[in-house]
């Protein structure tokens, strides 16, 4: 049996950079991680049996070349460990215990009234989120973290919620002491666009280190990925691109108390208000998107029109970030081709050759899901950071050292 107690003194920073490694998926052989970290084997195999006893890598279960011998090999254990992710909208809150890749075990979809203030939902989170850990056959100590994201700008560094115009009440509210008093775990608080941009690249376009996702719906925002990494600014409010002016719209007032806001023409309600104009029956979003997939003509128009302003303030998020990819989500997103074609329209044309020689405009391929993936995208990368890692080494030392 291998001492654990002894791991720290062996450096637990450095059993942190082997999960690193691991953490890809690829199963590896003890002599294989030797030769990559240049350790010897026997300490390969010590710092093995403590990422093994936290259930964070496991041996893999191909048995076939080994003659019934136990596997030599080790890989990320994905299903050792879990998170919580929670996507809260005006309306509803998507939660699901996911596994270490993001991949759901358990997720449960439920009605909530955001207008409610923080502590109804918030509450009604908490208990759900117990409930759903049961369902998925886990207890609370094998959650890892929780992600959240909230229809609203959320101040990075405190993870509250700042001036949110669809959140009365919530207003610096202490959504993640509230998080971890209940459930005794770490909480990731972030605007709802930008863990779509997470959960998107991580389903989508996983090499894309440039990436720009725009939500369309109610609102429209973008969440930024430039470098490889989400850039959030210096208030959290970088990619709130709603507000940018789009000279079409002069005339038209948004609820921000400016005129002729992009979010003001092209949200789902702005199209549908524009469509009542002409006599046909729409409201929300999704009335607009079932008048374009009927082929109501008028609708096509305007959702075409929708994306061309938004093409007017992408041609200058090109120019600023110069991306690869630039994806189109959120419920107006349903609405297909007509709104991207749009966008295309007048990015393509506008912006230099070379920043649009490969760039794709493109629909989201998590749809629905990319909030709910994007959240559990945040609290894994925070879980399995080499310095939590490191304090779960550390913890597990001490314990072995107290008994
Ligand atoms: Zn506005």
């Amino acid at each position: 049996m291998i001492d654990i107690s002894r791991a720290p003194a062996l450096g637990t920073s450095a059993v942190s950079d082997l999960f690193q490694i691991l953490r890809d998926g690829r199963p590896r052989t003890r002599t294989e991680l030797a030769s990559i970290t240049g350790l010897a084997r026997s300490t390969v195999a010590i710092r093995i049996d403590a990422l093994m006893r936290l259930g964070l890598v496991a041996p893999t279960s191909d048995a076939t070349s080994t003659g019934g011998r136990p596997s030599s090999q080790f890989t990320l254990n994905a299903t050792g460990k879990t998170v919580l992710a929670v996507d809260v909208g005006a309306s509803h809150v998507h939660i699901a215990v996911s596994d270490l890749l993001g991949s759901p075990i358990a997720e449960h979809a439920m009605t909530i009234d955001i207008a409610e203030g923080p502590e109804p939902v918030i509450d009604a989170i908490i208990s759900s989120s117990r409930s759903l850990v049961d369902t998925a056959g886990r207890s609370m100590s094998d959650v890892l973290a929780i992600g959240i994201g909230l229809p609203g700008p959320v101040e990075h560094s405190s993870g509250r919620p700042i001036n949110p115009p669809i959140m009365p009440g919530w207003d610096r509210f202490d959504v993640p002491g509230r998080m971890r008093a209940a459930l005794g775990i770490p909480v990731l608080v972030d605007n709802d666009v930008n863990i779509m941009a997470l959960g998107e690249r991580d389903l989508a376009w996983p090499d894309a280190d440039h990436l720009i996702f725009v939500k369309v719906a109610t609102g429209i925002g973008s969440g930024v990925i430039s470098d490889g990494y989400l850039q959030r600014g210096a208030q959290g409010i970088a990619g709130d691109i709603g507000h940018v002016h789009v000279p079409r719209g002069s005339d038209v007032a948004c609820h921000c108390g400016n005129r002729g806001c992009l979010e003001a023409l092209a949200s789902g309600p702005a199209i549908a208000t524009a469509l009542r104009e002409r006599g046909l029956a729409a409201s929300s979003s999704l009335d607009v998107v079932q008048l374009v997939k009927r082929g109501n003509i008028d609708a096509i128009q305007a959702v075409r029109q929708a994306g061309r302003d938004m093409g007017e303030v992408l041609s200058a998020c090109v120019s600023l970030i110069n991306p690869s990819v630039i994806v189109i989500g959120g419920a107006m997103a349903a609405a297909g081709e007509h709104l991207i074609a749009g966008v295309r329209e007048i990015v393509y044309t506008r912006s230099m050759p070379l920043a649009t020689q490969h760039l794709q405009i493109v629909q989201s391929k998590a749809a629905e899901n990319a909030a709910v993936l994007g959240a559990s995208i945040l609290a894994i990368h925070f879980a399995l950071s080499p310095e939590r890692v490191e304090a779960m080494v550390a913890a597990l030392g001490e314990r072995a050292t107290a008994v």
